[in-house]
Formats: structure tokens, C-alpha cells, sequence
């Protein structure tokens, strides 16, 4: 009895295991545990067998009966799946899924949005213009003279003699200005380019030029909201400077200086131990520029102003290689 239980075993396994497909399974399950199977029919001749065999081969009979079964529906299983692997050719589902990587927007984009945000809840909206100009928006319109050195070969970059890539975004200000009267109140950001590089330096950068004209605008409005702006993306606490300055487009000029944001005005590396960083500059628009576009200087006042986003981003993340934001290191910007 139990040699021929093994027997069945054997045999019984080998014909599930070798079943190509759910018609030969079903063919050798049918052969052992059909009505008419082999183990069936041992389990009839239980019977004959003594009443001390009965019991211990009953049981034997019984676990063979589920060995089976459970390789029957093994195979099933396994059919299956190759059933799905043959109709999907070349796709193994037993492969790990592909997984997706969320993107991020870069610490460039991140600061000039919120700079954009700030002054876009005081008024000003946003304009645009192209990043290769013409000389005269560039330069001439601005009150930039022929000698200055910020036109001379070294430091732009020229397409031909009037055509270059612009080397900061005021010339939007002229452009904006030709196109619309007077009150307005924008903000410029986009791309310049300048010739030079090294770590506080990169040919592109990015800028935002400020603007507003209207009558009766003075300079302690552009005092009241750049310190504003500036108190809003640094520090609520931090105290702002005018110092006097230069530049052509604007009279007064002034250079706007923030309490160091890493040391709090006590003395750094990052301020040169002097407390203060620099960060805008800003002035009253030049009458020479509201000539260019035809507005009445008599009537008419405004400001303008420029920052740099990369210098506001590095100041924010406390970043002191400009370049790190250029060299596309996931390490470096997967900490944004
Ligand atoms: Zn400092």
C-alpha cells in the first residue's frame, strides 16, 4: 500500500509538473483524483485493510490527496502567468516598476518668482522685452555715453555695431515707456549677458529692473518701497541704507545696502566685516531718459531700480560660488 502511495506520488507529480498547458493539467488531475483516478481508487480499497492498517494509511492517503491538489493549483498559477507574459511580448511583470521622479523648480526661478510675487502685491506688473537689443535701447536710450566702459568690447558682447545681447534689462524700462503713457508701474526680469566670469560673475544672469512713473513721485517713495521689498524677502528686522552713487539713467543715484543677513550687521567673511551688503541700486529717472521716450519731465517723475537674482539667491541659501546654480549637480539642487 504505501510503496504504491509513493509511486503515485512520483508519477503524480511529474505529469502536473510537465503539463504545458490547462487541458494536459487538467488531463493528469483527472487521472489521479478523478472519480475514477488512481488515488480514488485506493481510497475505495481502504476497506479491505485491517481495522489497525486502516487509520495510519487513511491518513497517508488523505495528504498525498492534498500534496497534489495544492502542485495542481501551483501550475494553474504558473500557467497563468506565463499566459500574460506571452501575450504582453517582452514585458516581464516580475520586474520591479519604473519609478518617477518628481522635478523641482531651480533656486533661480524659485527667488525670481518670489521677488516677482512681492512687487506684484504693490501694483507694478510685469513686462518683457527682447534679450538680443538694439545699441540704442541698450545704451543710447539710457543716457549711457559712447565712452563709458560698460560698452566697450570687453565687457559686451555685440552681434554687429548696433546689434547686441543686453547687458542688463533696464532697456524694457525705454521700451515699456514708448509703448505706454504715464502712470505705470513695472518690473522687468529676464536674462543679461556680460563678459565676464569667475565666482561671484557668469556671462548670464539674471535681472529685475524696476520702474514707475506718475506725478509726485518721489524719492522717499522708491526709499519706502524698496525697504519694503527688501524687509519682505530678507529679513523683517534688517536695516536698509541709501548711500549715494552713479549712474547714467538715473539722478539722484543711490546704492541701497541691507544689515548683513548672515552675521546681522556684526561683521562677516560674506559682508567683508563691514556689516552691510549691497544689494540694489536704484535712482531717480534721468530727464535725459523721459526725452528719449517722449514724456514730459516737467510733469512726470519716477524711479528705477535693479537687483540681481543670483546675488539675492545667494545671499538667501548662503551659496558662495555663483556657478554651482550653472553646473546642473543634482546633489546641489535636489537641496531646493
Ligand atoms: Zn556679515
Amino acid at each position: 500500500m504505501f510503496e504504491m502511495l509513493e509511486e503515485i506520488r512520483a508519477y503524480g507529480l511529474t505529469s502536473i509538473g510537465s503539463a504545458d498547458g490547462l487541458e494536459a493539467l487538467e488531463k493528469a488531475r483527472v487521472e489521479l483524483l478523478g472519480r475514477k483516478g488512481r488515488l480514488t481508487s485506493l481510497l475505495k480499497g481502504l476497506g479491505q485493510l485491517t481495522t489497525e492498517d486502516r487509520p495510519k494509511a487513511g491518513q497517508a492517503l488523505n495528504m498525498l490527496k492534498q500534496e497534489l491538489e495544492a502542485a495542481c493549483e501551483n501550475k494553474k498559477a504558473e500557467i497563468a502567468r506565463q499566459g500574460i507574459a506571452v501575450r504582453i511580448k517582452g514585458f516581464d511583470p516580475s520586474l520591479p516598476g519604473r519609478q518617477m521622479h518628481s522635478g523641482a523648480l531651480h533656486p533661480i526661478t524659485q527667488v525670481l518668482d518670489e521677488v516677482c510675487s512681492i512687487f506684484g502685491r504693490m501694483g507694478f506688473s510685469i513686462a518683457t522685452g527682447p534679450e538680443v537689443e538694439l545699441d540704442f535701447y541698450n545704451f543710447e536710450a539710457l543716457n549711457i555715453p559712447a565712452d563709458h566702459p560698460v560698452r566697450d568690447m570687453q565687457d559686451t558682447f555685440y552681434i554687429d555695431d548696433k546689434v547686441l545681447l543686453r547687458t542688463h534689462t533696464s532697456p524694457i524700462q525705454v521700451r515699456t515707456m514708448e509703448k505706454t503713457s504715464p502712470p505705470l508701474r513695472i518690473i522687468a526680469p529676464g536674462k543679461v549677458y556680460r563678459c565676464d566670469s569667475d565666482v561671484t560673475h557668469t556671462p548670464m544672469f539674471h535681472q529685475v529692473e524696476g520702474l514707475m512713473v506718475d506725478r509726485d513721485v518721489s524719492f522717499s517713495d522708491l526709499k519706502g518701497i524698496l525697504t519694503f521689498f527688501l524687509q519682505e524677502f530678507f529679513n523683517a528686522e534688517a536695516a536698509v541704507r541709501f548711500r549715494p552713487s552713479f549712474f547714467p539713467f538715473t539722478e539722484p543715484s543711490a546704492e541701497v545696502d541691507i544689515q548683513c543677513v548672515i552675521c546681522r550687521g556684526v561683521g562677516c567673511r560674506v559682508c567683508s566685516q563691514t556689516g552691510w551688503l549691497e544689494v540694489l541700486g536704484a535712482g531717480m529717472v534721468h530727464p535725459e531718459v523721459f526725452r528719449h521716450v517722449g514724456y514730459d519731465a516737467e510733469e512726470f517723475t519716477g524711479f528705477a531700480f535693479g537687483l540681481g537674482i543670483e546675488r539675492f539667491s545667494m545671499l538667501r541659501y548662503g551659496i558662495d560660488d555663483i556657478r554651482l546654480f550653472y553646473e546642473n549637480d543634482l546633489r546641489f539642487l535636489r537641496q531646493f
